[in-house]
C-alpha cells in the first residue's frame, strides 16, 4: 500500500496578466472564477479521506478526515493575486483538510506588486513561514522585456517587508532574457545579493510552443541568447552566489545555510505527495497522476463529481527507480548507492553503471565508490544526459 503522503500542492491558477514566456497553468485576467475555484478546491480536498484511509467507507472516518503535513505549497499561477481575504478563505478551506506540523514549512509564491503590510499580516496570521517572490529581476529594461508587470523597486520593498516579519525569503531569478547581457546578469545578481534573501532558484527563459515570445521568434522579431553565453551567465550565477555563501544545492536552486528548501526536497527524493488545483500533478511513489491543465475543465469537471485527471503516468518499479537517478543527480550532493538501494530496491550499477562510468571518464560526474554526484561540466548538460538513464 502506498504510504501517506507528508507533503501537500494547491495549485491557485488566477494571475493579473500572462507574462509573455509563460505556459503554466493560469488564467489572466479571470478573477469572475475565483469562487468556483474555491468550490472546486473544497470538493478536490474531500479525497483526502481515501488518501488516509483507502478503500473505507468515508461515513466511517473520524470527521472530517486531515492529512498532516511536513510542508504545503501555494503556487500558480499568483497566489497572492487572491489578496489577503482569498489567502484566508482558501487557508480555511484547507485547514479541513490539510494539517501542518507545528514546525512544517508552508510556501505561498507572490508577485512583488501584491505585497503589502495587510498581506503580510495575513502571511503570519496563516502560518506562512517562506514566501517565493516572482521577482526574475532587478533590472527595470529586464523586467519589461520580460513582460513583467513590477519594477525592481516593487521587488525591494515586498523583500523588505517579508524580511522585516520574519519571512524566509525566496527570490527568483530569470536569465538568458532576450537580448540580455553578461554584464547585466552580473549587475543583478549583485543587487539580489544585497537583498539577502535566504533562498534563491535561477531559471534560463525557456521558449514554449504557444507563448507569444515563441510566435514572436518564429516571426524573427526576438532572439534567444546563444548557447555559450547562457552558459556563461549560469557560470557566473554559481559563482556569485557560492561566493555570497548560498550552498548550490540543486541544478537551479540556491540556500543559505538551514534554509533549503523542504519541499522540493520532498520532490527530489520521490516522496509521495498530494496535489489539488488545474494541472497540478501528485504522486504516490510509483503512479504520477496530473490534474486537467485546463483550468475550466478542472473546475467543471470537479464540481460535477466527475474525474478532473488529465494524465496518468504509472510507472513500473524499475522506470521509478531510473526517474529516482535522474532528480537524484540534480542535486549536488549527487546519489548515494546504498540510500539509492534501500529507496528504490535496485543497484544503480546494475541499471545505470555504463552511463556513470561513461560520464566518469570525460570528466561529466564524479564518483567516490559510493556516492556519485555531476561535476559542474555535467550540470551544464545535464539534461542531455538524463537520456542515457532514463532509456537503460
Ligand atoms: S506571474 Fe508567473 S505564473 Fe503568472 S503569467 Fe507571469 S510567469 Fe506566469
Amino acid at each position: 500500500m502506498p504510504a501517506i503522503p507528508r507533503h501537500a500542492y494547491v495549485h491557485v491558477p488566477f494571475c493579473r496578466h500572462r507574462c509573455g514566456y509563460c505556459d503554466f497553468t493560469l488564467v489572466a485576467g479571470r478573477d469572475d472564477l475565483i469562487d468556483r475555484y474555491f468550490a472546486a478546491v473544497a470538493r478536490e480536498l474531500q479525497r483526502v479521506e481515501h488518501v488516509i484511509a483507502p478503500g473505507v467507507d468515508s461515513a466511517r472516518l473520524k470527521n472530517p478526515a486531515c492529512l498532516q503535513v511536513a510542508t504545503l505549497s501555494l503556487g500558480g499561477g499568483t497566489p497572492s493575486h487572491l489578496g489577503p481575504t482569498g489567502l484566508r478563505r482558501l487557508f480555511g478551506l484547507l485547514a479541513g483538510r490539510l494539517v501542518p506540523d507545528a514546525t512544517a514549512e508552508v510556501t505561498v509564491e507572490a508577485n512583488p506588486l501584491d505585497v503589502t503590510p495587510d498581506l503580510v499580516a495575513a502571511f503570519r496570521e496563516l502560518g506562512v513561514t517562506r514566501v517565493s517572490l516572482g521577482a526574475q529581476s532587478l533590472d527595470a529594461a529586464t523586467l519589461r522585456v520580460l513582460d513583467r508587470d513590477h519594477g525592481p523597486d516593487d521587488v525591494r520593498r515586498a523583500v523588505g517587508l517579508l524580511q522585516t516579519a520574519g519571512f524566509a525569503v525566496n527570490v527568483d531569478l530569470m536569465i538568458a532574457a532576450p537580448g540580455q547581457m553578461l554584464a547585466e546578469v552580473a549587475r543583478d545578481l549583485d543587487a539580489l545579493v544585497a537583498l539577502a534573501p535566504e533562498h534563491v532558484s535561477v531559471y534560463c527563459l525557456t521558449w514554449e510552443q504557444g507563448t507569444a515570445f515563441e510566435s514572436r521568434r518564429k516571426k524573427g522579431l526576438v532572439a534567444p541568447v546563444e548557447e555559450g553565453l547562457e552558459r556563461e551567465m549560469f557560470e557566473a550565477v554559481i559563482d556569485r552566489l557560492e561566493a555570497a555563501g548560498f550552498e548550490h544545492y540543486e541544478v537551479s536552486n540556491f540556500a543559505r545555510p538551514g534554509h533549503r528548501c523542504r519541499h522540493n526536497e520532498a520532490y527530489w527524493d520521490c516522496r509521495p505527495w498530494e496535489a489539488f488545483g488545474p494541472g497540478a500533478a501528485r504522486f504516490d511513489g510509483r503512479t504520477r497522476t496530473t490534474n486537467h491543465r485546463s483550468t475550466l475543465t478542472w473546475m467543471n469537471k470537479v464540481l460535477a463529481g466527475e474525474d478532473a485527471t488529465g494524465d496518468i503516468d504509472a510507472m513500473t518499479d524499475e522506470a521509478a527507480a531510473r526517474e529516482r537517478i535522474v532528480v537524484g543527480l540534480r542535486r549536488r550532493d549527487g546519489l548515494d548507492r546504498t540510500t539509492f538501494r534501500e529507496a528504490s530496491g535496485f543497484d544503480l550499477d546494475q541499471i545505470a553503471g555504463p552511463a556513470v562510468a561513461r560520464w566518469g571518464s570525460v570528466g561529466l560526474a564524479e564518483d567516490d565508490g559510493s556516492r556519485v554526484r555531476l561535476t559542474r561540466a555535467g550540470l551544464f548538460v545535464s539534461d542531455a544526459l538524463w537520456a542515457d538513464v532514463l532509456t537503460g
